[in-house]
């Protein structure tokens, strides 16, 4: 803490500065005290001084006109030496008669002790005859001894009286000094002159007097006049004293003054003693009451310092609380100053309010009204009025519920005004002569005044947004190409369907045969067109009593009430296939699909379903139609089902498919026309699921198809295939790999295979790939490419089962094509004459015509190998000759038909 601050705090804190302002203010007053006290003891002193001075030249005085007398007395005396005792005691009469004091006039021979009898005998002479010296006991050289004495009334007694006199006295007289000289046991004293003398004996003069009486004379009036008392001493002996009565005790007292004097030669002490010594009170003791001022002066300094400590606590106290309520006031004072800021804003802010609203309420392009508490309105803005009822009209009591067209919305409205009750949006249709069909939503609320209820509303004009939602509501219900319900909407029909108490419904799912046929080959347009038209044909159909859907591309679904079904079902899905089949024109020329339907029935309530399965029943029961050669329908039941489901656990399982341990290869021998010599082998895939057991590649192949898994399982089987034909003895053996459209269509497949045979060094031509004739037909668009780039590499090209699908013979010249592979189904029955044999013979000669190679597959009779042997037909296959083989056996088989040593093979 800096010096300066340390000040500042000390002057701050009262307590220590007052300590401080009081410890100097004690020290003024003791040192005022101290010099008071020194001034009054000075003074009273100094008025002693004074005082024992003017008692002192008082006696002096006195002393001085006894020397006078005597000087005067022994002057006449020296003029007429020898004077008679009458003359003497005349002269005393007549110098010493009329004074106050009683003195006598002595005279004195100085004597030595062996003159006493001398001086007696002159006295006794000269007629004192009992004139007796008595010598006091001391040892003197000297004595003087009173010889006369007028008057003598009194003190006549005393002649012949001696008293030792000392060298320094005797010595003192020869200096004709006067000398006091107090004769022995009594107060009398006298004041001695040596007198002049020429006889033997020396002579001196003096004055007797009581001692005491002079001094009573002089001091006897002190006490009354000054209340002091005076002792007057010599050495020890007390020569007077104006406390005659011992009242004061002044022995035992200390004087206020002591003044020597001298008295002829004596010491005497003035001994004064004041009233305040002799009667100490505090009135007359100085130093008592200056202690008293000061000790006063201090307690009053102490209580005016706590006085000014408890007032300066006051007044911290009081300042504290100033502050405490100058700041609380302060912060008052802002807050008031912040309310009435706020209080003052917000009126600004509700005038501006007001004039917004105002301008709002004219300006708005929203109708803005005000109703009494009866619903009547009470005021309107423009917007309103153009709205509703023109400008010009006036309200004349019209309420608003007289607006609303809606005669159950109005009877609403009408509890709710009753009521006062509040709410949220509104949405009404209004009319009036004014205007009519304009749906409003209205928001308001009731506002409860003191004195009145009013409602404050605002209705917008609603009608765009209201078709516009309509309209989109419509759109997301429809599909917007045909019109019908689209797939969600549907479900949602079928779900409240399927939730209902009672009642036997039928679902409809609907697929067109070769759409796809007719987008690709048409284009788009064409499809949409026949699209279309279906939908036309279909709400013509059952329109009037079923919901009609399209779900997607081609396919689309109905839901009836069997309940409105006039008809049988069955009459009713062949019209329905009729209706589908009905060509359709575009572009000039005339086109026709067919269509394959699934039927679901069900009965509500239906827990066991929701809509979704229920539909997917449909959609498996239409596939199974499909199945089954489309242009059909199929009833679902509960063996399609577990088709279904058992192609849906097939799906899963291809999925999750180890194809190194699940998956082999059979190879079955494909033999020489003759059926004697092996010629080549056909791959056949094989499946043992760890989960399924053994799979037919009938069933799994299309599902491995429809699952985008064939390109997997195809790349395997060819790698096994190659495998196994690098084991082959030569190079005439060729290998048959079924191959799946989707193969060839997947973009790496081709890359793949080449690169696969440059790796092994294969020659192409050693490989023939079968595709089935139903899946060449049907893409055949597609396939063309990649056939044509595999058919140039070498690959031999076969349309496997040929008979089952619909070639378009015409079209076997433009694929490149190398062989038939006549489907077990036509060689079943050839070795009995009749149709069968007829078709291949048909076939034959077809494929002949087109210079193809024709393999017949599943030949099972000899019959039928030699009726095939006299055709035109150049491999066999079939059980007859050999099953599918594992590869060993295969090998085996051929190395011993190509007459190898078995030995040969097994290297
Ligand atoms: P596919 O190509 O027509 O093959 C001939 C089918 O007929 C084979 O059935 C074969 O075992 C059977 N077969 C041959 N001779 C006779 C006979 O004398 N009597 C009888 N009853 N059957 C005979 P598999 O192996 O069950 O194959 C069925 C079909 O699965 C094949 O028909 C082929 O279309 C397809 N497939 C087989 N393996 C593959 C493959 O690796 N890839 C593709 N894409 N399809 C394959
Ligand atoms: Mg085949
Ligand atoms: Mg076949």
């Amino acid at each position: 803490m800096s010096r300066v601050k340390k000040w500042e705090k000390f002057f701050q804190s009262p307590i220590k500065f007052g300590g401080w302002i009081y410890s100097i203010y004690l020290f003024v007053i003791c040192y005022m005290a101290v010099i008071f006290h020194d001034h009054y003891t000075q003074r009273s002193h100094h008025q002693l001084e004074q005082q024992v001075a003017q008692y002192q030249s008082r006696m002096s005085e006195q002393l001085q006109r006894f020397a006078h007398l005597l000087y005067s007395i022994e002057a006449y005396l020296r003029a007429t030496p020898e004077i008679t005792p009458e003359q003497f005691y005349h002269l005393a009469q007549s110098q010493l008669a009329g004074l106050e004091l009683e003195l006598s006039l002595e005279s004195y021979a100085i004597i030595e002790r062996d003159q006493v009898a001398q001086l007696e005998q002159q006295y006794r002479e000269l007629g004192f005859f009992d004139f007796t010296v008595h010598l006091p006991n001391t040892q003197s050289i000297r004595y003087l001894t009173m010889v006369k004495t007028a008057p003598v009334s009194e003190f006549g007694h005393l002649l012949g009286s001696a008293v030792a006199i000392s060298d320094a006295l005797s010595e003192r007289l020869k200096n004709s000094e006067l000398q006091a000289v107090n004769w022995p046991m009594s107060d009398r004293w006298s004041v001695v002159i040596e007198q002049f003398h020429s006889a033997s004996i020396a002579k001196a003069l003096g004055i007797g007097f009581e001692l005491q009486h002079l001094l009573e004379g002089l001091f006897s009036q002190v006490y009354q006049d000054n209340g002091h008392q005076v002792r007057v001493l010599s050495g020890d002996k007390l020569l007077f004293t104006s406390d005659w009565q011992s009242h004061h005790q002044l022995s035992d007292k200390q004087p206020g003054i002591i003044e020597n004097m001298d008295f002829f030669g004596h010491q005497i002490e003035i001994h004064l003693y004041t009233q305040e010594q002799l009667e100490p009170s505090f009135f007359n003791n100085y130093s008592l009451i200056i202690a008293m001022v000061v000790l006063i002066a201090a307690a009053l300094g102490l209580m005016v310092l706590f006085q000014v400590r408890y007032l300066s606590r006051q007044h911290q106290t009081v300042n504290m609380l100033v502050e405490e309520r100058t700041a609380s006031l302060a912060q008052a004072n802002d807050q008031l100053k912040h309310a009435s800021d706020k209080r003052l804003s917000a009126l600004q802010q509700q005038i501006v309010a007001e004039r917004k609203y105002k301008s709002l309420f004219v300006n708005s392009s929203e109708g803005l009204f005000v109703l009494d508490k009866h619903g009547v309105l009470v005021d309107a803005n423009p917007a309103f009025k153009a709205l509703l009822i023109g400008q010009a009209s006036p309200f004349n009591g019209l309420k608003l519920s007289d607006l609303m067209l809606d005669s159950d919305f109005a009877a609403t409205w009408r509890k709710m005004v009753s009521r006062f009750e509040q709410h949220e949006e509104l949405e009404w249709l209004a009319g009036s002569n004014h205007s009519s069909g304009v749906w409003l939503r209205q928001t308001g609320s009731w506002i409860c005044h003191s004195h009145d209820t009013i409602y404050e509303g605002r209705v917008t004009d609603i009608t765009q947004i209201k078709l516009f939602n309509e309209q989109l509501k419509y759109k997301a219900q429809h599909d917007s190409l045909t019109d019908l319900l689209n797939r969600q909407t549907f479900l949602q029909l079928v779900e409240t369907c399927r939730t209902r108490n009672s009642g036997q419904f039928i679902l409809l799912y609907i697929d067109l045969d070769r759409f796809k046929l007719i987008n690709d080959t048409l284009g788009h347009l064409a499809g949409d067109k026949l699209l279309v038209e279906f939908a036309t044909r279909m709400r013509e159909l059952v329109g009037s009593y079923a919901d009609i859907a399209r779900l997607g591309g081609d396919e689309f679904a109905i839901l009836l009430d069997a309940n409105a079904l006039q008809a049988p079902l069955e009459l009713l899905l062949e019209d329905i296939l009729v209706a589908v089949r009905e060509p359709f024109s575009y572009q000039g020329s005339k086109h026709s699909v067919s269509g394959s339907v699934g039927v679901r029935r069900f009965t509500a309530p239906c827990h066991n379903y929701e809509a979704e399965k229920l539909l997917h029943d449909a959609d498996v029961a239409m596939y199974e139609a499909k199945k089954r050669g489309k242009n059909d329908f199929h009833i679902f039941t509960s063996a399609i089902a577990d088709e279904a489901a058992r192609r849906l656990l097939i799906e899963r399982e291809l999925q999750t498919l180890n194809m190194d341990t699940e998956l082999s290869l059979r190879f079955q021998p494909i033999y020489c026309q003759l059926g004697k010599s092996i010629i080549g082998f056909e791959a056949l895939l094989r499946w043992h699921s760890p989960k399924l057991g053994i799979v037919s590649p009938a069933e799994f192949i299309p599902i491995a198809e429809e699952c985008a898994q064939i390109v997997k399982l195809g790349h395997w089987v060819f790698w096994r295939a190659m495998q196994c034909v690098q084991r082959f003895p030569n190079k005439r053996i060729f290998m048959s790999v079924n191959v799946s459209p989707l193969q060839l269509q997947h973009k790496g497949f081709m890359t793949w295979l080449l690169q696969q045979f440059k790796q092994t060094g294969l020659d192409p031509t050693q490989f023939k790939i079968e595709l089935t004739e139903s899946a060449m037909m049907a893409q055949e668009n597609s396939l063309v490419a990649p056939l044509q780039k595999l058919h140039d590499v070498g690959f031999g090209i076969y349309i496997d089962d040929f008979g089952t699908g619909y070639s378009s013979l015409s079209r076997l010249n433009v694929l490149p094509v190398d062989g038939l592979k006549i489907d077990r189904a036509f060689v079943n029955g050839i070795e009995n004459v009749g149709n069968p044999r007829q078709l291949i013979e048909a076939i034959c000669a077809i494929a002949n015509s087109f210079n193809l190679t024709v393999t017949a597959e599943g030949i099972e009779q000899p019959a039928q190998l030699s009726v095939l042997s006299s055709l035109y037909c150049q491999q066999m296959q079939g059980y007859l000759m050999s099953k599918p083989l594992l590869e060993e056996e295969a090998l085996h088989l051929l190395y011993l038909d190509q007459g190898r040593k078995i030995t040969e093979f097994a290297s």
